[in-house]
């Protein structure tokens, strides 16, 4: 990739009037603050950052025209094999001398992409406002005011510049750019015909040889980039514009990029910044093989991903770099109960980080207690311990019930024993491992902490038999997840609450994945009417977009916990805690623990009756179901992957089940198609021999 060199031009001229600094002229500096240059390092590119190439003062046509004489110049040095001049406005005047000094550094006219509201094609003959930022279009074109058609380099060629976007012009600036045979895709074409076959038609005539891009923010929706001079409505969305502008910059024949008229005092908020931000870093961005490499050479080989590269989430929608779109069948493992981006959810997550995130718990914060106020109030409980992931939440339950068990049930210090279930999953602490029984999960990272024991699940009776004097706990998931969502008989969790009971033994519920709605009950153990001892939740907490946990218990062995004992400094962080009560509240609001009941039974009926020879079972409850597929066929990874290019994300556990955790938020419609893509991708395995055959 070239290096990058951005060229600040702080300039303002190019409209009304407006005090220094008061206008699009602060765009620049406004954009460094928000990291626009530091964009280009974390993609691993090289860049640097010019000085600013800023207005004299004096008449304004003059000081303009001078400007753009040595802009010209400028990019003409910036400009060049290995390099990609980044030039960033100040208003659009400015792109009267940025692709004149380019074709001058190239010897050839570049094709230009105009991405703009407007087609600011007029000349100082034909414009009503006499503003020049309505002009740079037709001066590269060679018509206009002599001081800037005239200006170092070639004039453009017409049958290779595409206005995208524009919807609002003078009747002169249309008939003068439809005279010379320029491409103008307005947004009424683009809606018609779609922003991708638009923009892929104007590529083509654009990137045949050199070209550019430049892009007035004004092209987005006001809504989205009020920061301009002249927002019109009816704008591009961003993120469908972004999507289709992906690694634009990257393309071998691209010789330059121009970023304009962003106005810092027309958005308080930053979001036009933002968004600029945003598509600096999607025109740079690498090509998916490039990412998966350095994956592969920088990061540690603990995962083994679907080969699928996203880049996107909406609700219960995800898309690839690739821009193909898949149903979200898994939702990071129940972490995205409530959809990808929700809207309340990144609101509170924006609106919370822009005023306080972090101060580790040293001190109070004015967030902290309402949502622990919130989830005890929810749950029942007296008390929350807030951490960041399950696995911590875990941990804090089980060091809660060894100090219970030896301050308070008064077993000997060191001897306290915990009983868990085989096949369990709780997270990847040592401590937890070692109370694992998948051997894969332990070899090698022996040895364990002591006094940690495992019975078989869904037996009671095995439970009872290995409590001893010195079992504080017995650690239990509702349903096993990662196990292959193992439904236990019913009955078992009462009978082992009744067990516990009896021998004063905590029942401790690990309901990371089953809690918040997940299984059709605010928390799963509810199905058979129990109420542990103390509740271990994660991963939708967090509203799925943040690690947020929490173990909560009554006082009476909460109590055991005094400064010091235990924490974490991100834990209960004022960010996290916005967005975790943020989610209880849309728990609550939306009515999703009901929804998943309903849409679960939906989604159990839908996979039982596609009677399909591949399935040996169907199990869950609610929106957590697991598929046993006939190893005979196919593994489980075979088949979330035949889903995946069907349009479907799903992961395999044990070798021989798919796992389905869409959502809460899904619409029906959506899990009706999900459950199309499952049938159509399970018969085309049907035909197989079975290899037992
Ligand atoms: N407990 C259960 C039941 C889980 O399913 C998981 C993760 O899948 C964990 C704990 C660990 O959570 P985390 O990965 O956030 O540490």
């Amino acid at each position: 990739m070239k290096t990058l060199h951005f060229l600040p031009v702080p300039c303002a001229l190019g409209g009304p009037p407006v005090a220094h600094g008061q206008g699009s002229d602060a765009g620049p500096e406004h954009l460094q603050h928000l990291g626009f240059g530091a964009v280009s390092r974390s993609l691993g590119l090289r860049a640097e950052w010019h000085h600013a190439l800023t207005p004299l003062q004096g008449d304004r046509w003059a000081s303009l025209c001078e400007l753009l004489l040595r802009l010209d110049q400028r990019v003409a040095e910036l400009a060049g094999p290995g390099r990609l001049p980044v030039i960033v406005g100040g208003d659009h005047s400015i792109a009267a001398a940025t692709w004149r000094g380019i074709g001058h550094a190239l010897h050839r006219a570049p094709g230009l992409l105009w991405i703009d509201a407007h087609l600011d094609a007029n000349t100082p003959a034909t414009t009503p406002s006499d503003n020049p930022h309505g002009m740079p279009l037709a001066a590269l074109l060679g018509h206009g005011d002599p001081s800037i058609t005239g200006l170092p380099g070639p004039a453009l060629d017409p049958q290779r510049v595409v206005v995208f976007g524009a919807r609002s012009w003078e009747r002169d600036e249309h008939s003068l750019l439809g005279r010379l045979g320029v491409r103008v895709y307005a947004m009424a074409e683009i809606e018609q015909r779609g922003l991708h076959t638009c923009l892929h038609e104007a590529l083509q005539r654009v990137a045949g040889g050199d070209f550019g891009i430049t892009i007035d923010m004004d092209v987005f929706e006001p809504g989205e980039a009020p920061g301009v001079d002249c927002p019109q409505p009816g704008g591009i969305q961003s993120r469908v514009l972004l999507a289709e502008l992906r690694g634009m910059a990257r393309h071998p024949h691209c010789v330059g990029l121009e970023i304009t008229e962003y106005n810092p005092h027309r958005d308080s908020a930053c979001r036009t910044g933002r968004l600029a931000r945003d598509l600096l870093e999607t025109l740079l961005l690498p090509e998916s093989a490039d990412l998966r490499q350095w994956e592969a050479e920088h990061g540690a080989h603990n995962y083994a991903p679907l080969p699928v590269m996203l880049a996107r989430g909406e609700g219960s929608w995800l898309w690839d770099a690739e821009g193909r779109a898949y149903i979200d069948m898994m939702s990071a493992y129940s972490a995205v109960s409530f959809g990808h981006s929700n809207p309340r959810l990144v609101a509170a997550l924006e609106s919370q980080a822009r005023r306080l995130a972090v101060t580790s718990r040293a001190y109070h914060t004015d967030r902290l207690p309402l949502l622990l106020k919130r989830l005890s109030e929810i749950t029942g409980y007296d008390q929350v311990l807030p951490m960041n992931s399950g696995a911590e939440a875990v941990e804090t339950a089980l060091k809660a019930a060894r100090k219970w068990g030896h301050q308070i049930k008064g077993i000997a210090e060191d001897q306290v024993e915990i009983i868990g279930c085989a096949g369990n999953f709780h997270g990847r602490t040592i401590a937890i491992i070692g109370l694992s029984t998948e051997p894969q999960y332990r070899k090698g990272f022996g040895p364990f902490p002591p006094g940690l024991k495992c019975v078989p699940y869904g037996d009671a009776a095995a439970l009872e038999a290995a409590i001893t004097p010195n079992t504080a706990a017995f650690l239990v998931e509702p349903i096993q997840g990662e196990g292959g969502i193992l439904v236990p008989p019913a009955g078992y969790l009462k009978a082992c609450a009744e067990i516990c009971k009896k021998h004063d033994v905590l029942l401790i519920a690990d309901e990371v994945q089953t809690g918040l709605g997940r299984t059709g009950a605010l928390l799963a153990c509810e199905h058979e009417g129990v109420r542990p001892d103390g509740v271990c939740l994660g991963k939708a907490l967090g509203g799925g977009l943040l690690p947020v946990s929490a173990f909560i218990a009554d006082r009476r062995l909460m109590r055991v916990f005094t400064p010091g004992d235990h924490g974490s400094t991100f834990g209960g962080n004022a960010l996290a805690a916005a967005v975790a009560l943020e989610a209880l509240d849309l728990l609550v609001d939306e009515n999703l623990v009901e929804r998943a009941k309903r849409l679960g039974e939906h989604l159990m009926r839908g996979l039982n009756d596609l009677k399909s020879p591949l399935i040996r079972d169907i199990r869950g409850r609610g929106l957590l179901t697991g598929i046993e597929i006939d190893p005979a066929y196919a593994s489980a990874r075979e088949i979330c992957e035949a889903l995946a290019a069907h349009g479907v994300l799903t992961k395999d556990t044990h070798g021989t089940v798919i796992r389905l955790a869409p959502a809460l938020t899904i619409g029906e419609d959506v899990l009706e198609l999900a459950l199309e893509r499952i049938a159509e991708t399970l018969q085309e395995f049907e035909h197989r021999v079975p290899r037992r055959a």
